[in-house]
This record gives C-alpha cells, sequence and structure tokens, in this order.
C-alpha cells in the first residue's frame, strides 16, 4: 500500500510560557496552589442556553455524603441520563458565576472505538482519555471550531490523536491499536502534549505545547492549561476497561470563571476532596460513573452548596469525515510518477481512512475518472487522513 497525504505543517506560532503558573492540575487537588490567573476564557455560546435554568437545591448538609445526591430528582429530565445510557457532556455553573463544571460520559464512544480500531485494552484506554479531553475542552466552542490534541511520546504506542468540534463530534486513532499490558505512562513515553485549535474562518490555528510529564493524558493536559493557556482549572478523564468492553468512560473540568473568589475555590476544594473519597478509584472519575453517577452527579457533588445551574449539554458522537473527495485530494497531492507506479505495481489505489479504519479502492479506469473530474475544480487542499 502506498503512503498517500503528508503530515499536516500548519505550525504557525507557539504559546508555551516560560514560567507557568500552575494551578489545579491535579484532579485530586492535592497539590494546588490558590494563585489566580486567568487568560483565554470565553463563555460558552452555542448549544442548549436556558433562560431560566432550574437551580439546584441539595437537602442534604454540606458534610452529608455526597453520593447519596445521586438520587435527586430535583432536575429537569433534560440533563438527567439514568446509568449513562447515551453519552453527555454537560457543563454547569455556580450560581454566583465564579466556578464552572464540565463533566463528560462517553462510554459508548469508547466502544465503537474499540470496535474500530480492534483496540486493546491499554491502547483504548489512552484513546479513551484523549478522546475525553478533546470532548471536555471543546465543549463550549463554535460548531465548526476544532479542538486537536496530539500527544507525541516516544513510547511504544507511536502517538495519539483526537479531534473534537464544538458539536462534539470526535474521531481519534493510536499508533499501535493492540498494545500488550503495560502501563500508560510505559505505553506513552516521553515527549509532548500539543494542542491545535482552529476554525474554517481563522487566519491560521492555535497551537500551543508542553512536555509530557506524567503519561497519564489527563494530568498532562491539565498542565497544558495551566503553563501555556495560563487557565486555573483540575481536569480528569479515564476510562475502566475489561478485556473488549469499556464499562464506564468519563471526565470532567473544573474551571475558576473571572472574579472567583477565595471561599467558592475552598468550597469546591472541600467538595473534590469528597468527590475523590466518593470515587475511590485512582482513576477519576470511573469509580462514580461506576456506581451509578451521571455527568449531573459529577457537576452536583463538585458544585455542591453553591446553587448549581446547568448551562448546557450535548451528546457526544463519533463522526469521521473521510470521503472520496478528501481521498483524492491526497491523491492529487502525490507526484505523477508514484500514483503510477502504485497501478503499475498494485494495480489499484488503496487507502485506509486512520479515524474510522473505512477501505477505499479504486481500479485504474476509476481513478482516471477522477483525477479528470478533479482537475475542472479548485486546488487540492492537504489532508492527512489516509496512508
Ligand atoms: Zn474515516
Amino acid at each position: 500500500m502506498g503512503y498517500i497525504g503528508r503530515t499536516s505543517s500548519r505550525i504557525h506560532c507557539i504559546h508555551a510560557f516560560s514560567s507557568p503558573r500552575i494551578l489545579w492540575t491535579d484532579p485530586t487537588f492535592k497539590n494546588t496552589s490558590r494563585k489566580s490567573s486567568f487568560r483565554g476564557f470565553h463563555h460558552p455560546t452555542n448549544h442548549i442556553n436556558l433562560s431560566s435554568p432550574p437551580s439546584y437545591s441539595p437537602t442534604l448538609p454540606h458534610s452529608a455524603v455526597l453520593f447519596n445526591t445521586f438520587s435527586s430528582n430535583d432536575y429537569d429530565e433534560t440533563f438527567k441520563n439514568k446509568s449513562n445510557i447515551r453519552d453527555q457532556v454537560l457543563t454547569c455553573i455556580s450560581a454566583n458565576g465564579e466556578m464552572k463544571v464540565t463533566a463528560a460520559t462517553y462510554r459508548n464512544i469508547v466502544n465503537e472505538m474499540m470496535m474500530q480500531h480492534t483496540l486493546t485494552s491499554v491502547s483504548a484506554d489512552a484513546l479513551g482519555r484523549a478522546v475525553g479531553c478533546a470532548l471536555l475542552l471543546s465543549n463550549g466552542m463554535k460548531d465548526q471550531q476544532t479542538f486537536q490534541l496530539t500527544v507525541n511520546g516516544d513510547g511504544p504506542i507511536r502517538g495519539i490523536l483526537a479531534i473534537s468540534n464544538g458539536l462534539g463530534h470526535v474521531r481519534g486513532y493510536v499508533g499501535s491499536p493492540q498494545l500488550g499490558n503495560i502501563s500508560l505512562p510505559e505505553a506513552i513515553g516521553k515527549g509532548t502534549i500539543q494542542v491545535v485549535k482552529n476554525h474554517p474562518d481563522w487566519p491560521r490555528p492555535y497551537n500551543g505545547i508542553t512536555a509530557i510529564q506524567n503519561g497519564d493524558i489527563d494530568r498532562d493536559v491539565g498542565l497544558y492549561l495551566a503553563e501555556s493557556e495560563q487557565k486555573s482549572c483540575a481536569l480528569a478523564a479515564a476510562t475502566t476497561i475489561h478485556g473488549i468492553l469499556c464499562t464506564s468512560a468519563g471526565g470532567y473540568v473544573v474551571e475558576q470563571l473571572p472574579g472567583c473568589t477565595e471561599e467558592t475555590i475552598r468550597t469546591v476544594e472541600s467538595n473534590l476532596q469528597q468527590f475523590v473519597l466518593q470515587d475511590g478509584t485512582d482513576k477519576l472519575p470511573t469509580g462514580i460513573l461506576s456506581k451509578g453517577g451521571t455527568p449531573l452527579d459529577i457537576c452536583s457533588m463538585i458544585l455542591h452548596g453553591l446553587d448549581m445551574k446547568p448551562l448546557m449539554q450535548v451528546e457526544p458522537k463519533v463522526l469521521c469525515e473521510c470521503n472520496d473527495n478528501r481521498l483524492l485530494r491526497a491523491v492529487r497531492l502525490l507526484p505523477k510518477e508514484e500514483v503510477d507506479d502504485i497501478i503499475a505495481t498494485v494495480g489499484k489505489i488503496e487507502a485506509r481512512c486512520h479515524f474510522c479504519g473505512k477501505v477505499y479502492r479504486w481500479g485504474p479506469e476509476e481513478l482516471e475518472l477522477r483525477l479528470a473530474q478533479a482537475k475542472k475544480n479548485a486546488a487540492a487542499e492537504t489532508n492527512n487522513n489516509f496512508e
């Protein structure tokens, strides 16, 4: 099979700061600093916006076992997601507007990707975490805006890529889908975390990069947010995988909003300590999800005592953007001699989409027809979906 397409080289600027102000980079909040710094935060402008969102009135005292709030029925059915049947990314905000939590469940997506790519558990965990981070951090973006997370490590997984847009359409792949039983940090190795944000209307993409420090993806993306985007947030994303089945996958990101007071921070930190205890695993928040907790419950627990209000939700799904035209553009970027050589030796053009595994096969006649048609069209655009 010939290599079709080339690596994108749209890297125009690196926004990495040399003196990071690391804040809530640890999802367990064990190493928090309360220095506030906000930059680059933007409010969500699309999806479901409620004119008068229901307010949450916890019936339990603050010291009560937060897990009991799972049975809360104070909410509109819109935001509930019993047993996490559907995948969901839900954003809630404290009534005082100082703290925002986005929580997600995406077990169905991980299972679909496991089937698409025939992933082993380590590879599925890596891709699941990357997909979770992409979903959490693309939430609230404009529909066509994309968030691309690349984990470029020297470990045997040979890199991880996840892309999501403001609609929660996500795709991704790992370099080694069938990695054996090793730890995630070993699989990933040393290298960089890279984030590219783009929009069709932007003159150039935003690009940020930081070093891999933990090798567990979510904490490294948290460090990226602190170092490169100067955001004060806590991020977690993990999966629970048994054999060929993902039984839970989810994450959350807690963001301090401008003007956040010490009091609110202390309340949330205290809630998070309870949350960590309730979860009981080192893979936050899969313990809560496995016990039946939903994104609404996660938000409720983290924003407990702050009169939380749901802000918006999306139902994320796997959506690949590969098609005949994209492949044709990739083929047209190759030197004619190379295409002729492939046809002469293999007898056809065959390409497989990295993201969804779909295989495209064109014989010489079909290729000729498509190339002739394409000549009438505008210049091709770089595409790196195919090999
Ligand atoms: Zn595809």
